[in-house]
């Protein structure tokens, strides 16, 4: 079986102006066709025009979350069809920001995987333990469960991803060990080809949690990781360069 083309997306989060649109300009300038996705996340309001300015590049653009809902009466949210349109290519769903801060569960964020799917989006769909839950000894539980409840069965035989970000990584510095790592993506590797089939081999598995240019060839050579999801380092070009770099 084929490895997965790695992915590296970078999730801006709420950062970003017009003028930070500079540093995706940068990014694209020096990625060539290295064998690596590489994908940027900027806020949606800079969805539309980061896609114009990386047009044609190797650079894809993302959304940061997409609505389970394809249109209607919901104030404030933003259709996967409606980033679809603006340019974007992949979307961020689960993410533990969003699980966390706006009560999503695995039932929501696989509603919304299939949303975006059928907005013409790839989800890559996010998974990750708290620090209790991991000192309990609970992390494999958790996150698998997470797996199996946040992939919907409409991702069969479509582009996604899954991003394993430990909560308690995510802008602390702080990163698992690389045993921790393989350990919990040998573990989602074996779900999703339960899940899927065959197809499930070729899914890439990010890690995600304080990534940087100093730790990615570590991290980015285990077993089983496809790549990054990088949040604080994918703001400045030269950084996530350096960890495209290390692949
Ligand atoms: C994230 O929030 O997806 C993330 C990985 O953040 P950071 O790289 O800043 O830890």
């Amino acid at each position: 079986m084929t490895a997965p083309t790695p992915l590296i997306a970078g999730n801006w989060k709420m950062n970003g102006l017009a003028a930070s649109l500079d540093e995706a300009r940068a990014v694209a300038a020096s990625a060539g066709a290295s064998g690596v996705r590489l994908a940027l996340c900027p806020p949606a309001t800079l969805v539309f025009r980061m896609s114009e300015a990386l047009k044609g590049s190797a650079v894809l653009v993302g959304g940061q979350d997409c609505s389970p809902e394809e249109s209607g009466a919901f104030t404030g949210d933003i259709s996967a069809a409606m980033l679809a349109d603006a340019g974007a290519r992949l979307v961020i769903v689960g993410h533990s920001e969003r699980r966390a801060g706006h009560g999503e569960t695995d039932a929501v964020v696989a509603t919304k995987a299939s949303a975006a799917v059928r907005g013409g989006l790839e989800p890559i769909v996010c998974v990750g333990e708290t620090l209790e839950q991991r000192e309990a000894g609970d992390a494999l539980a958790v996150v698998i469960g997470q797996v199996r409840g946040s992939l919907p069965r409409e991702l069969e035989r479509t582009a996604f991803a899954v991003a394993y970000e430990p909560v308690w990584a995510i802008g602390t510095g702080l990163t698992p060990t690389t045993p921790q790592i393989e350990e919990m993506h040998r573990a989602i590797r074996a779900t999703i080809v339960e899940l899927f089939g065959d197809e499930g081999a070729k899914i890439p598995i990010l890690y995600g949690g304080s990534v940087k240019p100093s730790n990615a060839a570590e991290i980015l050579h285990a077993a089983e990781v496809g790549g990054a999801l990088v949040g604080g380092a994918s703001l400045k070009a030269a950084d996530f360069l350096g960890i495209v770099g290390a692949i």
